[in-house]
Formats: C-alpha cells, structure tokens, sequence
C-alpha cells in the first residue's frame, strides 16, 4: 500500500495551448506499469474549457462541484454537474468545462497507450462552446 498524501502533489495550471480560459489542474495519481490509469481533479474557471481532442482509450469524468458543459462531436452540449460521470469512447472527439458564469470540477481518468493519453486539436469557439 501506498497513501500519496495531500500538499505532495503541487497544484499546476492548464497550459493556454490546450485550454480556453484558467484552469487548475491537481495531479492526483500517474499510471505506474503494468497500470495504465491516471487521475487529476481538473478546475475550470467560468467560461473555461478543453481544447477538442480525442483519447485513445477513452476517459472517464466525475464531476465533484459547479456546474459545466460537454459536448461529443456531432451531438448537443450537455449540462454536466456533480454525481455526473461522463465516458468517452476510445478516439471520440469531444470537449469539457465549465458553464458560462460557474466554474466546474471535475476527476478525470485516462490510460495511456503507448505512453500517449490524449491528442489535442484546436479550440471550442465560442459559438461552439453556447451550442450555436
Ligand atoms: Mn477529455
């Protein structure tokens, strides 16, 4: 057994390359092999998001607070708010954030294939991000 205990795991900041707007990011766990999975809490600020991107095992969210969006591409943006978990397949396009005026957060877990966990693409405009 192993306890990673809270104030080891220095808080960082989403870089502006991948993310629109601030968001925090807690480390919370990395894959340690033959393990895969990895966790980090992940705070948008209002109006804050992913970039698109894909994850080539897909990801699982766990929404802990606030309130946010998600949208796959191609379907609606959903409101997603705490007890939500959201699942992405393997290679599905998609966002996440927070809403427009509340700020969201939420676990996010991903396995890594071949050392690669997700593919960024370019930014949610904001026409995209209002659903419109
Ligand atoms: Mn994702």
């Amino acid at each position: 057994m192993k306890i990673s205990r809270n104030g080891t795991r220095p808080s960082g900041i989403g870089a502006a390359d991948w993310f629109t707007g601030t968001v925090r990011m807690d480390p919370l766990f990395q894959a340690e092999p033959p393990a895969q999975a990895a966790g980090a809490l992940v705070t948008f600020e209002p109006g804050a998001r992913t970039n698109w991107h894909t994850h080539p095992l897909g990801q699982v969210l766990i929404v802990t607070s606030g309130l946010g969006r998600a949208q796959r591409d191609g379907g609606p943006v959903e409101e997603i708010g705490p007890g939500d978990v959201i699942r992405f397949a393997p290679h599905e396009r998609h966002w996440h954030g927070a809403a427009p005026d509340v700020a969201m957060s939420h676990i996010a877990v991903h396995e890594a294939l071949e050392g690669v966990s997700v593919v960024w693409a370019e930014p949610v405009s904001e026409a995209e991000y209002s659903g419109g």
